[in-house]
């Protein structure tokens, strides 16, 4: 941060980048500097008032200011921000490869290594996220951008919550079971916890839980619970009905289990647990098998891209 505190004018606004529920977001670059090149996210204050979205605007300032410290290579990082009469304004990294959810759409699937790939650094940014006692409470491939050499950073945390017990805590310290807090229902039906849905509490295993949505997203094209409605996905959440669920008997017939590598859908169902105690933690993930050839302290190799 620089002791000056910008402002609209030191910025050139390039085309807008896509809007959200309450903000526009624009490339934009620094007059002092045409190589800086950033994402400008404009949230107008009247819509947030008349939205009731000041709580969110307040979070998500808060933990990108919290977590922009760290520099972090999975976490959009927050510059600078600024008011003017009419707009909030949240310089942030700016990233040319979109949303991660347009790449699964555009290429259908990953292969087995983009899956890994992403999950990889996925693991790696949420364990900071939770070192920091930060809940991201609404990841999806929506939520994760991608810069130009494909290295994904994780964005939008107005859903944010701090847990109650910690603010920051070393890696080896988390897991499921502890920092539940109680929640009102925030997040998108596809990838909320069980935990949320039958008993309000929210905890670091709800990040976890989402993770294991993604990994099943990212090698079948779609997310594991999805019914005709919200209601019908919080039914299917709660009775673990998903195609990897092998004992229920509610397999979806056109589904091969077959095709993908069981390493795969094993770590998924170790995931995919109701009981957020018995479902495996950041830190034994590390563990799991389909990990084996991940050195976990070589984050050169973690943070490489994808197209590089
Ligand atoms: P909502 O606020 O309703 O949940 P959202 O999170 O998608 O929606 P924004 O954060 O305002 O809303 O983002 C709007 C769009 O702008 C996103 O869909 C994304 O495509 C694009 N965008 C957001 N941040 C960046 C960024 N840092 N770099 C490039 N594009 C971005």
């Amino acid at each position: 941060m620089t002791s000056r505190k910008r402002s609209p004018h030191d910025f050139i606004f390039k085309e807008e980048l896509g809007h959200g529920s309450y903000s526009t977001v624009y490339k934009a670059v620094d007059k002092r500097n045409i190589k800086k090149v950033y994402a400008i996210k404009v949230c107008s204050k009247a819509h947030i008032i008349k939205e009731s979205k000041v709580k969110y605007v307040t979070i998500e300032k808060n933990t990108l200011n919290l977590l922009a410290r760290a520099n972090h290579p999975g976490i959009v990082k927050l510059y600078y921000t600024f008011h003017d009469e009419e707009n909030l304004y949240f310089v942030l990294d700016y990233a040319p490869g979109g949303e991660l959810l347009s790449l699964l759409h555009k290429m259908k699937t990953f292969s087995e290594s983009w899956a890994k790939h992403f999950t990889v650094q996925l693991v790696d940014t949420l364990e900071y996220i939770h070192s920091q006692g930060i809940i991201h409470r609404d990841l999806k491939p929506e939520n994760v951008l991608l810069n130009k050499e494909g290295k994904l950073m994780i964005t939008d945390f107005g859903a944010a919550s701090t847990s109650n017990s910690s603010s920051s805590s070393s890696a080896d310290d988390l897991d499921n079971s502890n920092n539940h807090s109680s929640s009102s229902f925030v997040g998108t039906a596809e990838y909320v916890s069980p935990e949320l849905l039958l008993y309000n509490q929210c905890g670091f295993g709800s990040d976890v839980w989402a993770l294991g949505c993604m990994i099943f997203q990212f090698i079948n094209g779609f997310p594991p619970f999805r019914g005709e409605n919200e209601l019908k996905t919080f039914e299917k959440i709660v009775a673990l009905d998903y195609p990897w669920n092998i004992s229920n008997s509610i397999v979806s017939d056109n589904y091969r289990v077959g095709d993908v590598n069981p390493l795969i859908i094993n770590l998924v169902r170790k995931i995919l647990t109701l009981d957020v105690d018995k479902r495996i933690s950041l830190k034994q993930m590390k563990l799991d098998p389909w990990f084996a050839s991940t050195n976990w302290k070589d984050k050169n190799t973690i943070w490489k891209g994808i197209w590089q």
